[in-house]
């Protein structure tokens, strides 16, 4: 199943995506209960949907992101395939990079909810803070079942399903700073979506994940070249920590990124970055300068 979060006469909703028919089958929630989005629907459990109302054309609807603002921060994993980890480490904005390109154990950094914009949403850069915003193709892990200290062998049943986003970064400060929360928690630095999909809609290992800067494929990769696998990734951050239902987890993203050019192709207005990935769906974001 594919379900969107979306806007209808000014209401948020949340319902069934149907591609072959291009509607979407709003689920029987309330006001007050759509308002969370995805999250209305996480929190009753995998087996329990809501019923659904008329479906209406997808081309009547505004889609949100699945999560417009997560209970908390987005779980990131930094350098995770061998490519990227090795374009990441000879860039000079690597704070890591002393303890070698490759990582040994995963690195996790977060970016604050507020960072999350939909499908479409302009992703705003400020010149006045960087010049040098780079994309980052990603897919996003949602948790359905809290747990800590899960094992590998059990992660299936605490995954709900998948998304897409990228992780938008501000390569100077991140340089600048040890800890990379400023550069990935600008403001509009997370788009997700279009939309999110059940852990059984796809064979998520087996995907491949592209992204385009105006047209131009930059990178071109699939989940199974991930450094640290989802079992991985899942089980390492529950090791004291519990996560909890409507936890997203950006899994890193490939080779291919603006700092890994000579000289680097950073992100200016009016560039449109496309995200895919195969059975999920494509997310695609105008930039945009602002303050
Ligand atoms: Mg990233």
């Amino acid at each position: 199943m594919k379900i969107a979060t979306f806007t209808l006469a000014g209401e948020r909703r949340v319902g069934i995506v149907d591609l072959d028919r291009a509607e979407i089958r709003p689920f029987d929630l309330t006001v007050d209960q759509a308002r969370s989005g995805l999250l209305a629907i996480i929190d009753r459990g995998m087996g329990s949907l809501p019923g659904t109302l008329s479906p209406i054309p997808l081309s009547q609807v505004e889609i949100e992101a699945p999560i417009p603002l997560p209970r908390r921060n987005i779980f990131c994993v930094g350098k995770n395939y061998y490519e990227h980890a090795h374009e990441f480490a000879k860039s000079g904005f690597d704070s890591s990079a002393a303890a070698g390109a490759v990582p040994k154990e995963p690195i996790i950094f977060s970016k604050l909810p507020e960072t999350v914009i939909a499908n479409h949403a302009d992703v705003i850069i400020d010149p006045k803070v960087s010049t040098a915003i780079d994309y980052e193709a990603e897919l996003a892990v949602i948790i359905g079942k809290p747990g800590r200290g899960i094992s590998k062998d059990n992660v299936q049943d605490h995954i709900w399903g998948y998304t897409i986003v990228n992780d938008v970064t501000a390569r100077d400060l991140q340089g600048k700073y040890s800890q990379w929360l400023i550069g990935k928690s600008q403001d509009t630095f997370c788009p997700m979506g279009p939309w999110a999909v059940t852990r059984d809609e796809v064979d998520i290992t087996t995907a491949g994940i592209r992204c385009y800067v105006n047209q131009e494929l930059r990178q071109d990769s699939r989940i199974a070249q991930l450094i640290f696998d989802i079992p991985t990734l899942i089980s390492t951050l529950s090791q004291g920590i519990t996560l909890k239902a409507g936890d997203i987890i950006a899994t890193g993203t490939p080779a291919g990124v603006g700092i890994g050019f000579n000289p680097p192709k950073y992100l200016k207005a009016g560039d449109i970055v496309r995200v895919e990935i195969d059975g999920i769906g494509v997310l695609e974001n105008r930039v945009a300068e602002g303050a």
